[in-house]
């Protein structure tokens, strides 16, 4: 039995006006800046924990502040539904906390229907995700995987507080690091705003996420040599910054030519650059993304192929860094297909999407299975304070969160042996 409509309204309009709520609790007056276990993150904790427990769960904070409800079944290995509570600077309300809040609303909604589950539930909100505080992301999942090492924690931020300090300065114990690795995960769902304009170009309110794409990022440098802009004829010349304009345009035409990639290049730095002064030496960054690795991999070859020739016909040289290299992270088929099944069933079209962002979910994968619904994002903006979400958007993601559950509920426990991750 899906959600009753009054009730489906109602939760997912509290959802809404929770994530205006937390928006007020921030560092900065005027934005929305709320970093790891900063001062308002302690007010975040209050309103959750007393939001959780409306919703019937017992609540824990772990060794690094993620927020923990649960909803204790006979069978104590869980399903997990969260996202993150912190945010970028200036960010805005939802990115994250949208996710944690209608996972409190599903629990509340279990809670209310009396749907039975036949395992644990947990929701989760991660403390940390974004990795401004310490440029490290994911604090709050790699504590939950058992991935954050001990030399971590000896990282310091910007005022030279060590990580360690600040869990001791929020009033945790980083001792209980150990303690909050998450056991017998059976399953974790996330669910995001999209923070990108595919949903909205499609006219859908809703997508079921295959995975997250792995990405490489790398550093060019073409050399030449600088010379008077007004003197050295052009036949004479070996510029740098030309061989970089059809380097660039080269990562364009490739990417829009492949399906699933995208890549750029974000960064020009000119060396001593200045009007009248042939290019000598430039780097570029470049940025490369795609869900099967294989295929990311060689566009990442081709494209150095490509710069490494043009230098080469220029008489230039050139050299390259890879900075980043990391794999994509699959959404598990199963859990997926039950998501699209539940999906279908609120009577809206099933549409699947890469993320070309990191989350949550992509730590989770090490230690679970692992699903993703997107929410549209209204003109694709995220990271800013004019992200929106829409009411019935919102609505129609707790519905199929809902029907997700029942039929992971309902679905013959062997499903959970048959399929690893
Ligand atoms: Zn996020």
């Amino acid at each position: 039995m899906p959600l009753e409509s009054q009730l489906l309204t109602a939760l997912s309009k509290e959802a809404l006006e929770r994530c205006d709520d937390l928006a007020l609790l921030t560092e900065e007056t005027g934005a929305i800046t709320r970093t790891f276990l900063s001062y308002p993150m302690k007010q975040v904790h209050t309103l959750l924990s007393l939001w959780m427990r409306e919703a019937g769960l017992t609540v824990r904070i772990d060794a690094v502040g993620n927020v923990i409800g649960r909803l204790e079944a006979a069978d104590s290995r869980t399903v997990m539904i969260g996202s993150h509570v912190d945010t970028v600077p200036n960010a805005g309300k939802f990115d994250g906390i949208l996710g944690v809040m209608l996972g409190i609303a599903l629990a509340k909604a279990v809670h209310l229907s009396g749907l039975s589950l036949p395992f644990s539930l947990e929701v989760v909100a991660f403390s940390e995700e974004e990795g401004v505080r310490f440029a490290l992301p994911f604090i709050g999942s790699r504590a939950l995987v058992g991935s954050l090492s001990p030399d971590l924690l000896e990282k310091r931020d910007a005022a030279g507080v060590s990580l360690s300090e600040s869990i001791i300065n929020f009033g945790l114990n980083p001792f209980d690091l150990a303690a909050a690795k998450a056991k017998d995960l059976l399953a974790y769902l996330e669910i995001h705003i999209e923070q990108g304009p595919v949903l909205e170009s499609k006219g859908l309110a809703l997508g079921v996420v295959q995975g997250i794409a792995g990405q490489t990022r790398a550093s060019l440098s073409l050399t030449g040599q600088a010379g008077h802009a007004g003197t050295t004829p052009m036949n004479l010349r070996r510029d740098a910054l030309a061989a970089a304009a059809l380097v660039i345009l080269e990562v364009e035409r490739l990417a829009k030519a492949t399906t699933g990639l995208v890549a750029t290049v974000g960064m020009l730095e000119v060396q001593n650059g200045a009007g009248n002064v042939i290019p000598e030496r430039v780097t570029l960054s470049l940025d490369v993304r795609h869900l099967e690795d294989g295929l990311r991999k060689r566009a990442v070859a081709e494209l150095l192929d490509f710069a490494w020739q043009t230098a080469r016909k220029r008489n230039l040289a050139f050299s390259h860094e890879i900075k980043l290299e990391q794999s994509a992270s699959h959404c598990n088929e199963m859990l997926s297909g039950f998501l699209g099944d539940a999906l279908e069933d609120s009577g809206r079209k099933l549409f699947a999407l890469p993320s070309g962002a990191g989350h949550d979910a992509m730590v989770m994968a090490q230690i679970s299975r692992t699903a993703m619904l997107f929410i549209r994002s209204p003109g694709g903006i995220s990271h800013h304070p004019n992200e929106t979400v829409q009411v019935g958007d919102t609505r129609a993601a707790l519905d199929v969160a809902y029907r997700f559950f029942e039929k992971i509920a309902a679905a013959p426990a062997v499903i959970w042996d048959a399929n690893t991750r």
